[in-house]
C-alpha cells in the first residue's frame, strides 16, 4: 500500500516539475533565472496598481497587448488599496535588468530604467494563459539581464518603403521580444527616404524611382515594371517614430550611407558626385560606380545633412555605411585626386577612410559616435569608429583587437533576406540559405579573441534588406521566427536545445503572432531528405521529427524515381505535431533521365556551403533553377574542376546536357570551358572536343560509347576588373548532369 502511495506522489511530483519546466518556456526570450515556488495569484479582469509617471507610460505602451491576449486591463487605485501589481524603482539594478516575483500576496516588479520596466511587463504578459479574464498564475521569481548591450534588428526602407503604422508595427515586435536597437536604413541608390530641409531634392527628386527591376537582378535579359515608386519619411514622422520606439526600450539608429550607395543622393545634387553627370534614382539592385566626390563641397553636403539626422535622432551612434564602394571615379576624378595629395594619401582606399574621418570628427565634435560597416576598417579605421561585421566575422575580429567596438552582423547568420529553406518553392529572395536552425546556433563572440578583447563585441544585429521584400507581410515572413530566435541568442545566457526551443516556440511564440496577423514561415517544418540509389533509378525518403508527411496526398512517404525520361511533380505536405495550423508544404519538380541515382566521383569537391545531396547532388532529379535558392546548385571555388560518373556497364548515348548558373553580384561566373572525356575501361580516356560555356545549358549531341565519363569544367582564376568581386576566385555553380 504505501509503495503504491510513495509511486503515485512520485508521479505527481514528475508532472509538476515537468510543467514548471515548459512554463519557462513560455517566455521568449528565455529569462537567464526562474525560480518556481508553490504559491499561486489569480487576477480577475483587471491589475490593480499604484504607477508613477513612467510607470503609467509603461503601462500604456503594453495595455494593447494586454487587452489582446488577456482581457486584462491595468486600473489604477490609491495607495491604500488592495494592489495586485506593486513597481519598485530600484536605480541601483544594472541596465535593462528586472526583476519579476509572484506570491500569493501579488506580482511584484523592480527595474532600474525604462527597458527593465518594459521588459519586465511583456515577460507578465508572456507568463499569462491567453485569452482569459481570470487568470492564474504560478508563483515564482525571475531575475532576468541580457547576455547582450546591443540587440539590434534593421530594415532596409530605401529598396523598399514601408510606412509610418508599419514601422511601429514592427517595433512592437521588436520590444515583445527585448531588442533595443532599430537601425533605419534611410538612404540608398534605389530612394532617399528622409526629409532634409536643407536639400529639399533629395526627396522631392531622390526619394522616387521611375522604374524597379522585375525579379532576380541577376536575370538575364533584365526587363523593368516602369512604375514609379517611393517615399519619404518627413523630419515629424521621424521623430515620431523616434519616440514611439524610445516609449517601447528601443533607440532608433538611422543611417545615411555615404560615399557609396549615393545613386538617389545624387540624382538629386548631380553636382555632390565626380563626374557631375545626372543620373536617375536606381531602380536596380546592386553595386555603382557613382558614388559621392570627395571634394570639400560634398564633405559639407554630408555634414550639413548629418547636422539635421543629429537633431532628429538622439541616438548616441550614427551610422554612416561606409560599405561597397568602387573607387574606380575618384580614380580618374581631378578634385579627388587633389583631395588625395593634399591629404598625403596613397591611394583611393585611403580617400574612403579620409571621408569616414571627416564624418566621425563631425560627429565627435557633436557629442555623437559613428558606426560603419567593415569596409570603414580599409584604409585605417577611425579613431572612435563602431564597426559592424558583415562580410564574416574577421572585420569583427580586427576591428575587437584594435579595442574598437563591434557589432556582429555576418551574412552567414543575420541577414534575414535570405533563403530560410531549400524547398524550391519559397518566395524569390536575393540568395544564400540561413535556416532558423542556424540563427539559433549563433555565437556572437567569435573564436579567436582574447577575454578582454571579448568585451568589445557589443552584441549583434538581424539585417532585413528589402531588395526582394516589397511589402510588410514579405518582411515578416523573412523575420518570424527567425527573429524569435536572434533574441534567444542575445539575451539568453544559457541557450536551451535547438529541439526544445522550436516545439515551445511554435506552440507558445507563433500563436501570438498569428493572433496579431503576422504572417511568419513554418519552414523550420521542412523535412530531411534522404536519397538512396536503387536498380532502378533512386528513391527520396522524406522524414520528419515534429508531424506527419503526406507525399502527393498519401502517407507513403517515399518517392520513387526511375531512369525513365518523363517530369514529375509532387507536393510534400507535413501536417506538424505542434498546432493545427502549423504545418508546411513543399512542392518540387522533377525530370528523370538515365543517370538518375548514379554517384558522381569528385576529383575536386564541392564546397561544404553549396553541396546538395554529396555525390547524388548532380544526378538527383531535381535542376537547378533561376535565380538559385541556395540549394540543388552544387557550388565549386576552384578555377579547374573535376568529376566523373561511372555509369556500370558501357552505354550508348548520344546527348549530354550540364547546367550552368551565372549570378555575377554573389561572383558566380559561367566557366569558360568544359571538357568531356569518355573511357570503356575507366583506365584509358578518349578525349573530346572542349566546349565553350556562355549559357545556362551546354548540349552536347554525340553519338558515344562509355562505361566512365570524366568531366572537366575550367573557369577563370581570378575575377576580371570591373566585375563584381574582382580578385577573386569565381564561384562557378553546376547543377544536373544528363545524359540521353
Ligand atoms: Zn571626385
Amino acid at each position: 500500500m504505501k509503495l503504491t502511495r510513495y509511486f503515485f506522489l512520485l508521479i505527481a511530483l514528475i508532472v509538476a516539475n515537468n510543467l514548471k519546466a515548459q512554463r519557462q518556456w513560455v517566455i521568449f526570450p528565455q529569462p537567464n533565472e526562474i525560480i518556481t515556488n508553490e504559491q499561486s495569484y489569480e487576477l480577475n479582469g483587471k491589475i490593480r496598481c499604484v504607477p508613477n509617471e513612467e510607470e503609467k507610460l509603461a503601462i500604456a505602451v503594453m495595455q494593447p497587448q494586454f487587452t489582446l491576449f488577456h482581457e486584462l486591463t491595468f486600473k489604477e487605485v490609491t495607495a491604500d488599496s488592495v494592489q495586485d501589481l506593486r513597481f519598485y524603482y530600484q536605480p541601483r539594478l544594472q541596465k535593462e535588468n528586472y526583476q519579476l516575483e509572484i506570491t500569493a500576496r501579488g506580482i511584484t516588479i523592480k527595474y532600474g530604467d525604462r527597458n527593465g520596466l518594459i521588459y519586465a511587463l511583456q515577460t507578465l504578459d508572456q507568463l499569462m494563459d491567453d485569452q482569459s479574464k481570470v487568470v492564474e498564475m504560478n508563483g515564482l521569481q525571475i531575475i532576468d539581464y541580457p547576455r547582450f548591450a546591443y540587440r539590434g534588428v534593421h530594415l532596409d526602407c530605401s529598396r523598399h518603403f514601408f510606412t509610418i503604422p508599419e514601422i511601429k508595427a514592427f517595433l512592437d515586435q521588436l520590444s515583445a521580444l527585448k531588442f533595443n536597437t532599430f537601425h533605419w536604413h534611410l538612404t540608398d541608390d534605389q530612394g532617399w527616404r528622409l526629409e532634409i530641409k536643407q536639400y529639399p531634392k533629395l526627396t522631392e527628386i531622390g526619394a522616387w524611382r521611375d522604374s524597379t527591376v522585375i525579379g532576380h537582378y541577376s536575370r538575364s535579359p533584365r526587363e523593368y515594371d516602369h512604375i514609379r515608386y517611393g517615399g519619404f519619411y518627413t523630419q515629424d514622422e521621424a521623430r515620431e517614430i523616434v519616440r514611439y520606439a524610445a516609449e517601447r526600450g528601443i533607440t532608433v539608429m538611422p543611417e545615411i550611407e555615404l560615399p557609396g550607395h549615393a545613386r538617389a543622393a545624387l540624382a538629386a545634387y548631380p553636382e555632390m558626385g565626380c563626374t557631375g553627370e545626372q543620373l536617375p534614382v536606381e531602380g536596380l539592385w546592386g553595386v555603382f560606380d557613382d558614388v559621392f566626390c570627395t571634394q570639400p563641397e560634398t564633405i559639407q553636403f554630408l555634414k550639413d545633412i548629418l547636422a539635421e539626422v543629429i537633431a532628429i535622432f538622439p541616438s548616441e551612434t550614427i551610422h554612416v555605411g561606409g560599405d561597397e564602394c568602387p573607387k574606380t571615379r575618384w580614380d580618374v576624378c581631378p578634385k579627388c585626386q587633389k583631395v588625395r595629395t593634399e591629404q598625403g594619401l596613397h591611394d583611393s582606399h585611403e580617400l574612403q577612410s579620409y571621408v569616414i574621418r571627416e564624418m566621425e570628427a563631425f560627429l565627435n565634435d557633436n557629442g555623437r559616435k559613428l558606426m560603419g560597416w567593415d569596409e570603414i576598417l580599409e584604409g585605417g579605421l577611425a579613431e572612435n569608429a563602431q564597426v559592424m561585421s558583415w562580410r564574416g566575422t574577421e572585420g569583427g575580429i580586427a576591428a575587437a583587437k584594435m579595442h574598437h567596438p563591434v557589432v556582429m552582423t555576418p551574412g552567414s547568420h543575420c541577414y534575414f533576406d535570405h533563403y530560410q529553406s531549400t524547398n524550391p518553392s519559397e518566395p524569390l529572395a536575393i540568395g544564400g540559405y540561413t535556416p532558423l536552425e542556424k540563427v539559433y546556433a549563433f555565437e556572437p563572440i567569435p573564436e579567436g579573441l582574447k577575454v578582454d578583447e571579448q568585451t568589445y563585441i557589443l552584441g549583434a544585429q538581424a539585417n532585413i534588406w528589402t531588395e526582394y521584400l516589397p511589402d510588410m507581410k514579405s518582411v515578416q515572413y523573412n523575420t518570424f521566427p527567425r527573429l524569435v530566435a536572434m533574441s534567444q541568442v542575445l539575451w539568453t545566457v544559457d541557450k536551451p536545445q535547438y529541439s526544445s526551443f522550436i516545439s515551445r516556440m511554435a506552440i507558445d511564440y507563433l500563436p501570438r503572432l498569428y493572433e496579431q496577423e503576422i504572417t511568419y514561415s513554418t519552414a523550420f517544418l521542412d523535412p530531411t531528405i534522404t536519397l538512396n540509389p536503387t536498380e532502378s533509378g533512386l528513391n527520396y525518403s522524406f522524414q520528419s521529427n515534429v508531424g506527419s508527411i503526406w507525399v502527393n496526398g498519401n502517407s507513403e512517404n517515399t518517392l520513387k524515381l526511375n531512369r525513365t525520361p518523363a517530369p514529375q511533380f509532387i507536393t510534400a505536405f507535413v501536417e506538424s505535431d505542434y498546432r493545427d495550423e502549423i504545418s508546411r508544404e513543399l512542392n518540387f519538380e522533377f525530370v528523370t533521365h538515365p543517370l538518375i541515382g548514379k554517384p558522381v566521383h569528385f576529383i575536386t569537391p564541392p564546397s561544404k556551403s553549396y553541396n546538395h545531396h554529396d555525390s547524388l547532388g548532380l544526378t538527383d532529379g531535381v535542376q537547378g533553377t533561376t535565380p538559385w535558392k541556395g540549394s540543388q546548385w552544387l557550388g565549386f571555388s576552384y578555377d579547374t574542376i573535376q568529376f566523373s560518373i561511372d555509369l556500370g556497364e558501357i552505354t550508348v548515348f548520344n546527348h549530354f546536357q550540364a547546367g550552368f548558373l551565372e549570378d555575377q553580384g554573389s561572383w558566380i561566373y559561367y566557366p569558360k570551358t568544359l571538357i568531356i572525356e569518355t573511357s570503356t575501361d575507366g583506365k584509358k580516356f578518349k578525349q573530346h572536343k572542349a566546349y565553350d560555356i556562355n549559357k545556362k545549358v551546354v548540349n552536347w549531341e554525340k553519338k558515344c560509347k562509355a562505361k566512365v565519363v570524366r568531366f572537366t569544367v575550367i573557369n577563370v582564376s581570378k575575377i576580371p576588373q570591373g566585375k563584381p568581386g574582382a580578385g577573386n576566385t569565381p564561384w562557378t555553380f553546376i547543377d544536373e548532369i544528363m545524359i540521353y
